[in-house]
């Protein structure tokens, strides 16, 4: 490690992040002008992007304070056994790089995260002492992302709230079994544990601000997870089980799912490929269905295929429609709000002007057609003033009808 550069430090540790999927949006397309001489690259070291609370994408240094771990998690190219190149920023060097960044406006927050070096509290000591410092000695005011570690000290974890936006501990994998047998040193009981004591503080700075105005705040972004998609068989119900408990005992603000990359010296336990990026993609359908459309995550897996897997050629609210057709069709000028975004096709926004129009006069299939992508998708499952599917909703042949015919990934569809 000695003789370093900073540079050198950052293309290791900034590529050595670029797996976490917890702060993030990925699904974009691989490119690099290095060997075209233009500019730009989606891969270049250290910068990715979020979404504050309050809805902005804001670019984010993303970095590891050190890739050294003493843990052997399977799929990590991180891991004790693995032979990368090593590196280590001491806290002052990852807030120099911070606030260089920040200064030049590259950067509007830090994304920290860390190998297990030493214990699993002098690792979280660390990494709240870079937060120290930029809110208290240089009184940093941009997005901070912190790793919590599983297992540190619950005073540690309080403090990280304390200087932090959000924090967030990966679940990992979705079963006990799978953490077990990929991540033999890490424990899925401190795991929750972390998030458990995570979300207590959060409780309690939120009543103290209740009852006290100038009460400190604490992760005002809340927490996150994140689980690896296909590095082991679970299923997609078996994620949408553990993601929806997740939710419900942890009030995370989200769970990100990453699919599972081949790193390079893997052990023989791991598959060869990674899955199809189009699986990570229904999953995150799925979240949004629980999230913001009402749907039960026993009802999302309903959606699977006999596998236990969501289908990949039609999105999860499309495959539930089609196996409970009886629920169909309804009528856009009668339909409650529940029902109606249930229907293929309708977003949550499409579902609002429906209802804000239809105070003022009855729906044309014309109208609802105005509000949405693609009414090929949505008639087969409405009924409107001058339009009623008759045998459309029954045909055997609909899921072939309404399948998307290329392989581009619906990135906005309902
Ligand atoms: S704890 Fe596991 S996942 Fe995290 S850096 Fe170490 S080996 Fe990788």
């Amino acid at each position: 490690m000695a003789g370093k550069s900073i540079l050198q430090k950052l293309a290791i540790l900034a590529d050595a992040a670029k797996y976490d999927a917890s702060c993030a949006s990925s699904g974009t397309v691989r490119r690099d002008s290095t060997a075209t001489k233009g500019i730009g690259s989606t891969e270049g070291m250290g910068i990715c992007h979020s979404y504050a609370p309050d809805g902005r994408c804001i670019s984010l240094l993303k970095i590891l304070l050190t890739n050294f771990c003493v843990y052997d998690c399977r799929f990590c190219i991180n891991r004790a056994s693995s032979n990368v190149a090593r590196a280590r920023f001491d806290p002052q060097e990852a807030v120099r790089l911070t606030l260089d960044f920040y200064k030049r406006n590259y950067i509007e927050g830090l994304f920290l995260s860390s190998g297990i070096i030493r214990s699993e509290d002098y690792t979280m000591e660390q990494l709240v002492e870079v937060a120290r410092l930029l809110r208290e000695e240089h009184r940093f005011q941009g997005y901070i992302h912190l790793k919590t570690i599983a297992g540190a000290d619950p005073a540690l974890i309080a403090l990280a709230g304390i200087y932090a936006d959000r924090l967030s501990t990966n679940v990992e994998l979705p079963t006990d079994s799978g953490l077990t047998r990929l991540a033999p040193d890490k424990d899925a009981r401190q795991i929750e544990g972390s998030m458990g004591k995570v979300k207590a503080d959060l409780v309690e700075a939120k009543d103290a601000r209740k009852r006290f105005r100038h009460a400190p705040r604490f992760a005002p972004a809340g927490q996150s997870t994140q689980m690896i998609v296909g590095a082991d068989a679970a299923t997609d119900a078996d994620i949408v089980g553990k993601a929806s408990r997740l939710y419900d005992n942890f009030r995370l603000r989200r769970v990100y799912y990453s699919a599972f990359s081949p790193i390079p010296d893997a052990s023989a336990v791991l598959p060869l490929k990674r899955p199809p990026l189009i699986r990570e993609h229904r999953l995150y359908q799925s979240d949004w269905l629980m999230r913001f459309y009402g749907y039960k995550p026993t009802e999302v897996m309903q959606a699977t295929e006999a596998d236990g897997n969501l289908p990949l050629d039609i999105d999860p609210k499309l495959a539930w429609a089609l196996k409970f057709r009886d629920s169909f069709p309804v009528d856009v000028n009668r339909a409650t709000k529940e029902q109606l975004l249930r229907v293929p096709g309708l977003g949550v926004k499409a579902v609002h002007k429906i209802l804000a129009s239809r105070r003022h006069r009855t729906l044309r299939l014309d109208d609802v057609a105005r509000l949405t992508q693609s009414i090929t998708k949505v008639r087969p499952f409405i009924c409107t003033v001058d339009w009623r599917p008759t045998l459309l909703t029954d045909r055997a042949d609909l899921r072939t009808m309404l399948a998307p015919k290329t392989e581009q990934l619906e990135l906005f569809a309902a």
